[in-house]
C-alpha cells in the first residue's frame, strides 16, 4: 500500500475527485489504482473563501514498487508519497496467561480507571496477565447521577464527580482525540482503535480531529469495563488507595492500602490518580515518592455564540456539514513575559463545574458528538511558574490552585455559583452586575462580578491584553457580551512523579506513575497512549524481557 498525504481538494468536490487526485498525483491511469481508503481528513481553513478538504489515503495499485519509484524519481524532495507504515500494535508478552498460573503470583494493580488506567489495564487483561483495577469512585452510570447533582442541586459528592469515578476526567467533555506527541509506534491508533470496538464514532480513525462526546463516552467507558472483565481482569469500585506498602529497606512496591485498612499485595503498581487526586499526592509527596513541582495555567472560560466562532472561522461555508461546529486555537505572548493560549476548546457545547473538593468553583467544557449547543466555550489560561508564581516545592502547585478555586466559590456565592464577568466589563476593569445577549450554559449558574478578584493579577493583564489581539485574529472575540466564567485551574497537573526508562518511580521500583497526574500526558489521547506505554512496561518486567524502546 501507499500513503498519500496532501491531497487538496475543494470543500464541494464531487465524489470521483479524489479518485481522480490519487490517479494524477501518482501519475496512473484508473485502471491501476486498485482500491483506496481515507486514511485522514482535515480542512483547510485558512483562506476563508477557499477552504479546502485535505486527505490522506491509503491505496493500492498494480506494480507500486515500480509506481514508488518512478514518484521518487520525479518528484526527489517530496515526502507526499510513502509505503504505508505497519500500523499495527502486537502484545510484547505471549505468555501471561502461563505466568498468571504459577503458584504465588501478583496481579499487577492499577490504580485509577480513567483514559491511562483503563487502557493499562485492557492491555495487561489482554495479555493474559488479571490485572487488578482499583478506583475511588464509582462505576460511571452512578458517577453520572452524582456529577448531575452538582450542576443541577449545588451538591457535590467528593469521591464521585467530574474529576473522579469511572472513565476518569475526561467522561463528562467534549471527547477530543488528537494530540501533538510523538507516537512512532502509532500507539494513538491503537487507543482510537479499542474506542471504536467500544462504540465510538468510526469516523474518529479518519477525521483530524476526532470527538466523541459525552453521551458516548460513557456508553464506551462501560464496554471497555466488560472487555477487561471478560478478559481475565477485575474493577473495584470505591476503592481509594490511601497508601503506599514499601519494603523498609529497599523502598519495593509491596502493596496498597486502601481507605478503609484492606491491603492489595501487589509488585507491579501502575498509579494513573489524574491531576486532581490532591490527598494521593500528599501521600505519596509523605512516603517519600520522587516528585517535582511542574509548570500548568490558569485563567478562566470563555463562550460566544458559535455562530460568531463560525462566522469567524469559515465565512460564508459557515454550517456546511463538513466542516461541522468550528473550532479555534489561539496563542498570545503578552508583554509581562506570559503565554497565553486557548484551552480545551469545545464547540457548540456547555461550560461545566468541574470541582472535586467542597467550597470550591472550577471550570472546563464539555460538548455531545453533535456539538449543536448555542454557545462554543474555551479555556484562555495563562502560563504559571513554579518558583515564581508560587514555592517551587512539589505539592505548592496544589495549594495555589486552591486558593483561587475558593476565591471563585466565594466571588460566585458560596453556593457552587461561577463568577463570571462580560468581556466588555472585564477589559474597561468594571465588575459586572448584569450580563448581557450571551447566556451563560455553566450549571448550576453564575454570579456577574469582578473576576479580578479570583485571579493573580500578572493573569489578568494578560488577559487583557490578549484579548483584542485574538479578536484580530477571530473578529468578535472580544465583543462587548461573550461570557468569561472563572476559574479554571485543573488545566493539567501541577506536578511531575519521574520514572526512568523503564516506567518506574525513580526511587520506589515497582511503581509505575503514569498518565496526566504524573505529567506524562495531557488529554484523553495521550493518557491511553501512556496506558499502553506502561502496561508493556510491567508485563515485560513480569515476563523478564527487555523493555521496549
Ligand atoms: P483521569 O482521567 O483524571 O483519571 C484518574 C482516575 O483515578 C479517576 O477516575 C480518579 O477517580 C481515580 N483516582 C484518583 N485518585 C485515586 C486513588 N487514590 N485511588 C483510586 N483511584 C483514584 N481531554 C481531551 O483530550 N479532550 C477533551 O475534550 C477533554 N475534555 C475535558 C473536559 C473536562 C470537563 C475535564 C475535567 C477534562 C477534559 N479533558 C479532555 C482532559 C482529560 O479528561 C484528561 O487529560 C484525561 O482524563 C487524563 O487521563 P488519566 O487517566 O491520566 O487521569
Amino acid at each position: 500500500m501507499l500513503r498519500l498525504t496532501e491531497l487538496r481538494l475543494p470543500l464541494d468536490h464531487a465524489p470521483q475527485a479524489l479518485e481522480q487526485a490519487i490517479c494524477a498525483r501518482l501519475a496512473i491511469s484508473p485502471a491501476e489504482l486498485e482500491h483506496f481508503s481515507v486514511f485522514r481528513r482535515g480542512h483547510d481553513a485558512r483562506r476563508r473563501n477557499a477552504i479546502c478538504l485535505v486527505y490522506a489515503v491509503d491505496c493500492a495499485v498494480k506494480d507500486e514498487a515500480a509506481v514508488l519509484a518512478r514518484y521518487r524519481g520525479e518528484h526527489p524532495r517530496d515526502s507526499h508519497v510513502q509505503p504505508t507504515p505497519d500500523m499495527r500494535w502486537t502484545p510484547p508478552v505471549t505468555n501471561g496467561a502461563a505466568l498468571a498460573a504459577r503458584p504465588g503470583y501478583r496481579r499487577p494493580v492499577v490504580v485509577g480507571a480513567g483514559p491511562c488506567g483503563f487502557m493499562a489495564a485492557l492491555i495487561l487483561a489482554r495479555m493474559g496477565l488479571r490485572p487488578i483495577l482499583l478506583e475511588r469512585g464509582k462505576i460511571v452510570r452512578e458517577r453520572t447521577v452524582d456529577t448531575f447533582a452538582l450542576w443541577r442541586r449545588s451538591v457535590l459528592s467528593p469521591e464521585s464527580n467530574v474529576q473522579f469515578g469511572e472513565g476518569g476526567a475526561g467522561t463528562f467533555s467534549d471527547g477530543k482525540l488528537y494530540s501533538q506527541v510523538r507516537d512512532p509506534r502509532f500507539l494513538g491508533r491503537k487507543v482510537l482503535e479499542e474506542f471504536v470496538k467500544a462504540g465510538a464514532p468510526e469516523d474518529i480513525l479518519y477525521l483530524a480531529h476526532p470527538h466523541i462526546g459525552t453521551f458516548r463516552l460513557v456508553s464506551m467507558v462501560e464496554h471497555i469495563r466488560h472487555e477487561i472483565e471478560q478478559a481475565g481482569g477485575e474493577y473495584r469500585f470505591g476503592a481509594r488507595v490511601d497508601d503506599l506498602v514499601l519494603d523498609p529497606v529497599t523502598r519495593r512496591m509491596q502493596g496498597v492500602r486502601l481507605a478503609g485498612g484492606d491491603v492489595v499485595e501487589a509488585d507491579h503498581v501502575i498509579l494513573a490518580v489524574g491531576h486532581s487526586a490532591r490527598d494521593t499526592f500528599a501521600m505519596l509527596h509523605a512516603q517519600g515518592v520522587e516528585m517535582q513541582a511542574k509548570p500548568f495555567s490558569m485563567g478562566v472560560r470563555i463562550e460566544h455564540p458559535q455562530s460568531v466562532i463560525d462566522l469567524a472561522q469559515f465565512g460564508a461555508c459557515a454550517g456546511n456539514s463538513l466542516l461541522g461546529a468550528a473550532e479555534y486555537r489561539l496563542v498570545h505572548h503578552a508583554a509581562n513575559g506570559r503565554g497565553v493560549y486557548s484551552f480545551c476548546m469545545c464547540p457548540g457545547g456547555t461550560v461545566v463545574a468541574a470541582t472535586s473538593e467542597e467550597g470550591r468553583v472550577v471550570t472546563n467544557g464539555m460538548s455531545q458528538y453533535s456539538r449543536a449547543e448555542r454557545n462554543a466555550n474555551s479555556g484562555i489560561v495563562v502560563e504559571l511558574r513554579p518558583g515564581e508564581d508560587y514555592p517551587a516545592d512539589p505539592l505548592a502547585g496544589i495549594a495555589f490552585q486552591r486558593h483561587w478555586e475558593r476565591q471563585a466559590f466565594v466571588a460566585g456565592g458560596g453556593d457552587y455559583r461561577a463568577p463570571a464577568q462580560r468581556v466588555g466589563d472585564f477589559l474597561a476593569g468594571r465588575a459586572s452586575v448584569s450580563l448581557g445577549a450571551v447566556v451563560p450554559s455553566y450549571k448550576p449558574g453564575v454570579t456577574p462580578t469582578d473576576l479580578a478578584t479570583c485571579l493573580p493579577d500578572f493573569v489578568v493583564e494578560a488577559l487583557r491584553e490578549a484579548l483584542p489581539r485574538f479578536d484580530r485574529k477571530l473578529k468578535g472575540y472580544a465583543m462587548e457580551d461573550a461570557v468569561m466564567t472563572g476559574v479554571e485551574t485543573r488545566t493539567s497537573s501541577p506536578l511531575r512523579i519521574p520514572r526512568g526508562a523503564d516506567g518506574q518511580s525513580l526511587n520506589t521500583p515497582g511503581l509505575y506513575p503514569a498518565g496526566e497526574g504524573a505529567g506524562y500526558a495531557g488529554g484523553i489521547l495521550s493518557a491511553g497512549m501512556d496506558g499502553i506505554r506502561m502496561a508493556e512496561a510491567v508485563a515485560c518486567d513480569m515476563a523478564g524481557l527487555p523493555q521496549l524502546p
